[in-house]
């Protein structure tokens, strides 16, 4: 059965060909739902989402700009009438060590993580209060649990464990208006990206470390991603979900 029949959603950074946004973006659309991809690239985004079907749409949005992204969600609320899911994905990570990060790393790192996890959530809010229903899912990391994963620096740990905390307190706030936040925790996902930056020793090294034996794929994380958007979880708010293997047994 289609989880989310009807339902408008807004994915950001969800133009990355094999990226988390784009399988929960795909997965979102099977269940019946309308998306709205945002990203960077105007162009990235608008092919992200032909590629969906023609009753999808893709937009340019950088969502560490406040006023840009509440124009691009109030645009996008006034054409469908709703916004009833935000999933905030875009993120970026550097693999810096501590002494290494400078200045200009940290803002980068927590600008696009934290910031941009803050203005979309507010530029959504007010519909989804005024529909008196919306689910914000925020996309965290392994990285905020164990301060550090395999990518991230610190600065990504401190930008993620941000987003978890920012997740729990718009939960509580929301609560009351039937808008549900939560976050995902993805473990090692293997990607494009991922994969060119990895030696198979490297590969067999985490591997090892992960109970389930393998790399999780984007489409485990897209499934959670639905869970948490669909009604399916009508009674979870402020959590925060591992998709790991296991990773943190
Ligand atoms: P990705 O790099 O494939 O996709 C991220 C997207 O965000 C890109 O399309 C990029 O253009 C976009 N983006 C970057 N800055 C932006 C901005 N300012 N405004 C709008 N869009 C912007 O990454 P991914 O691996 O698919 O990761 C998606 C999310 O999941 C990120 O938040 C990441 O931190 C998190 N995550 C990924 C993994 C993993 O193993 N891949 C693990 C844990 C968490």
């Amino acid at each position: 059965t289609a989880l989310l029949q009807g339902k408008f959603a807004v994915i950001t950074g969800a133009a990355s060909k094999r990226g988390l946004g784009k399988a929960t973006a795909r997965l979102f659309a099977e269940h019946g739902a309308t998306v709205a991809i945002l990203d960077l690239d105007e162009a990235a985004a608008k092919e992200a989402a032909a590629d969906l079907g023609p009753e999808h749409v893709g937009m340019a949005c950088d969502v560490t700009d406040h006023d840009g992204a509440k124009t691009v969600i109030d645009a996008l609320a006034a054409e469908w009438g709703r916004i009833d899911i935000l999933v905030n994905n875009a993120g970026i990570t550097q693999p810096l060590k501590i002494m290494e990060i400078a200045p200009k790393n940290y803002e980068a790192v927590l600008d696009v993580n934290l910031r941009g996890t803050l203005y979309c959530s507010q530029a959504a809010i007010p519909h989804m209060r005024a529909q008196k229903q919306g689910k914000i899912v925020n996309m965290s990391s392994v990285s905020a649990q164990r301060g550090g994963g395999i990518f991230g620096g610190p600065h990504y740990s401190a930008a993620k464990a941000g987003v978890l905390g920012l997740t729990k307190a718009m939960a509580r706030e929301l609560a009351p208006d039937n808008v549900r936040v939560n976050a995902i925790c993805p473990g090692f996902i293997a990607t494009d990206i991922t994969a060119g930056m990895l030696t198979p020793d490297k590969l067999e090294e985490i591997k090892a470390g992960i109970p389930m034996g393998r790399p999780g794929t984007a489409e485990d994380v897209a499934g959670c991603a639905l869970f948490l958007a669909s009604d399916l979880s009508a009674y979870v708010t402020g959590s925060e979900v591992d998709v790991n293997g296991g990773s943190l047994i």
